[in-house]
């Protein structure tokens, strides 16, 4: 089992130490992990800080490395918070830095994070999640440096509660816009199960839209927890490799020095 997305207190949404996530994931029997901590340029919450301080996160990673070679295979990645406008900035920063690994993420729409009420506050179901939509495709069209797109339908953990539900089959022509992006281009489709803490039953994304990438001639998936806590690694991972071999997946994908390894399942 590999996880390749955890966070830790290089992140600004997290506190853990990166060798407390390396220990929970020792602890979880996993196999491989990947540190993804975040880098949001221009993210409008100044309360959070989500510039990456590169340079002594990549220093620490690669001490981990060294010293857990025996016991699990550790790996150096980012998460980075796409916006349309930012291509060039993102393209430069990544060449510059020896990442394993680089997910690509929506996390803002039209400037406001969904996870804020405040966005809700202008917005039905159907609106936020076409907005949402919308701009993950042209997120996906206006950089080329990730390799795998992180949580695809992440505002289906926060839709309100007494707003109508996130049905996939309204979207699927944005949806299938996506997917078929990612296919063309060679990037891999996260299965993210940071979804279950937010109350869903299924990882993001669900079932149906797996399903519908693996339709398309989708086959590069990847598993990560989102754990911004030792708790969080690796969970829910049993129910989810089961989920990923029930829609016809035989093969994980992993990633080492930006080159796609196959995992078979
Ligand atoms: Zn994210
Ligand atoms: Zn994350």
């Amino acid at each position: 089992m590999i996880d390749f997305h955890m966070h830790s207190c290089f992140s600004g949404d997290s506190d853990a130490p990166l060798e407390d996530q390396l220990l929970a994931a020792l602890g979880q029997g996993l196999d491989a992990l990947c540190f993804t901590d975040h880098l949001d340029y221009e993210y409008p919450d100044p309360e959070v800080d989500f510039i990456l301080d590169t340079k002594p996160y990549l220093f620490q990673i690669a001490r981990l490395q060294e010293r857990y070679s025996k016991q699990i295979s550790v790996y150096a990645g980012v998460e980075l918070g796409l916006q349309p406008h930012l291509g060039n900035f993102y393209s430069s920063y990544c060449k510059s830095w020896p990442f394993d690994y680089v997910i690509g993420s929506t996390h803002l729409v039209e400037h406001k994070d969904p996870y804020y009420p405040e966005f809700w506050a202008s917005h039905t179901t159907r609106s936020g999640v076409e907005a949402f939509f919308q701009v993950t495709l042209k997120n996906m069209k206006a950089h080329d440096c990730y390799d795998a797109y992180g949580h695809l339908d992440y505002i289906n953990r926060y839709i309100p509660r007494d707003y109508p539900a996130f049905s996939h089959t309204d979207y699927m022509d944005l949806i299938d816009g996506c997917l078929r992006h990612l296919i063309d281009k060679g990037k891999a489709l996260e299965v993210n199960t940071g979804s279950f803490r937010s109350g869903l039953s299924f990882p993001n994304p669900g079932p149906e839209i797996l399903r519908r990438y693996k339709e398309l001639g989708g086959e590069l998936l990847i598993t990560g927890s989102d754990a911004h806590t030792p708790a969080y690694v690796g969970s829910h991972f049993s129910e989810t490799y089961a989920l990923i071999r029930e829609c016809g997946f035989s093969y994980l994908t992993m990633y080492q020095q930006r080159k796609p390894i196959q995992i078979p399942l």
